[in-house]
């Protein structure tokens, strides 16, 4: 008799492009296929949730590529996700609907936006996985930005508003608990290094300048791997398959894992089962069927309360970070200031405890969906100062 593994099955996808009803139809495939029952998806960005039209013009993209997608169908409820979805955000998004879910929420049934940045709690079962993530791609240029990007976006703004920002990276580094899988969409700086450059610079020529000088990837997703050193990390954004294997100093490991975009042929979907003891990728696949639910995480709720401060001070915020250019990497800037951060964290941590605390299925629809009717002006964006 077969040993019944107890685990949660996920799969991971890459750029998604609003594919909903191809990537979930695949899922549905795999399903049939390995007769198995598949409990969570994660997506790592640019996923395009277009409620309607108002939110496809908020998406930054050339014109030409504008498209309604799928997403209102599973918004109103006229298709629903296979299994619990959840994602980051990328750089092609309904940029004003992620904004309005800044701290993560369900944003259509069975469908979670993780928010800006976020660590939550998935457990099935005796297994539990702490999920980490962050949204955007990284532009030196908008790191410090100290405009706040408000409704309805300036045409700046369209960019700007998904351009990883150092309040989120400053939060991360407040978390010292341990964080199983990590998302994110462009790629940690150097991960390279870790796997087979001379394969990626085969099937990516062009990543070739980046890859001299240094500058492929994020730099403060360089920084979150090092110290979150999580289990897994999951990418995209770079359409290719990437696989690295990252020992940090303290012995602890991080399988990288990158996806390409939705399109036939490509890479951009893998299969595994998360563990307890077996925190690893393979091909074997939990039978229980119990439900899977989340948590919020105590410490990260301590953080996103300790944090809100900075928030309000957005356009006076000090800067956070400096980049050190002999070690080559972001440094937090005024260290005292910083254990004081991590000081409040701990009293409020105590206030939480070890209280379970669900995330509610509270997800209400808040704007009209798509009219399939309505054809008039399809693809004509409206003008933006
Ligand atoms: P997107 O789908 O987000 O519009 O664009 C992603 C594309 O930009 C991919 O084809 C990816 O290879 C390319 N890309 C993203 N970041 C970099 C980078 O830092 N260097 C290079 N050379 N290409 C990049
Ligand atoms: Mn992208």
């Amino acid at each position: 008799m077969i040993e019944q593994i107890k685990g949660i099955n996920i799969a991971v996808e890459g750029c998604f492009h609003g594919n909903f009803d191809e990537i979930f139809g695949t899922i549905r495939e795999i399903e049939k296929q390995k007769k198995i029952k598949i409990d969570l998806l994660l997506v790592c960005g640019d996923v395009q949730t277009h409620r309607n039209k108002h939110d496809m013009f908020n998406m930054a993209c050339p014109v030409k590529y504008l498209q309604m997608g799928t997403f209102y169908k599973y918004y109103e409820g006229k298709e629903r996700a296979p299994c619990l979805t959840i994602f980051i955000g990328g750089n092609h998004e309904a940029s004003n609907y992620l904004r309005e879910m800044y701290f993560g929420g369900w944003i259509a049934p069975n469908i979670y936006y993780l928010g800006d940045s976020n660590i939550i709690q998935i457990k099935k079962g005796n297994t539990t996985l702490k999920l980490g993530g962050t949204s955007g791609i990284f532009k030196i240029f908008d790191f410090n930005n100290p405009k706040l990007e408000q409704f309805p976006f300036k045409s700046e703004q369209l960019r700007s508003v998904y351009h990883s920002k150092q309040i989120d990276l400053y939060k991360l580094s407040l978390y010292e608990g341990e964080v199983n899988i990590f998302l994110s969409h462009d790629w940690p700086q150097q991960i390279h290094q870790y796997g087979s450059t001379k394969e990626l610079l085969k099937k990516k020529q062009n990543f070739e300048p980046d890859i001299k000088s240094g500058r492929l990837g994020s730099q403060p997703h360089k920084f979150t791997l090092e110290r979150l050193q999580p289990n897994f990390w999951f990418a995209a954004h770079m359409h290719v398959k990437f696989e690295a294997f990252v020992k940090h100093k303290s012995g602890k490991q991080t399988k990288f894992l990158a996806l390409d975009k939705c399109l036939p042929g490509r890479d951009f979907l893998q299969v595994f089962t998360y563990t307890n003891e077996q925190k690893d990728l393979y091909d074997q696949f939990a039978y229980n069927d119990e439900p899977i639910e989340l948590f919020y995480d105590p410490e990260w709720l301590s953080i996103v309360q300790t944090t809100y401060k900075l928030l309000t001070l957005w356009d006076k915020m000090p800067k956070l970070f400096e980049y050190n250019s002999a070690l080559k990497e972001l440094q937090i800037i005024k260290k005292d200031k910083f254990e004081e951060f991590l000081n409040e964290k701990h009293v409020r941590m105590k206030i939480f405890g070890n209280h379970k605390i669900k995330i509610p299925n509270n997800f209400e629809i808040t704007s009209p969906p798509y009219d399939e009717q309505d054809t008039t002006n399809r693809l004509i964006p409206p003008k933006r100062v």
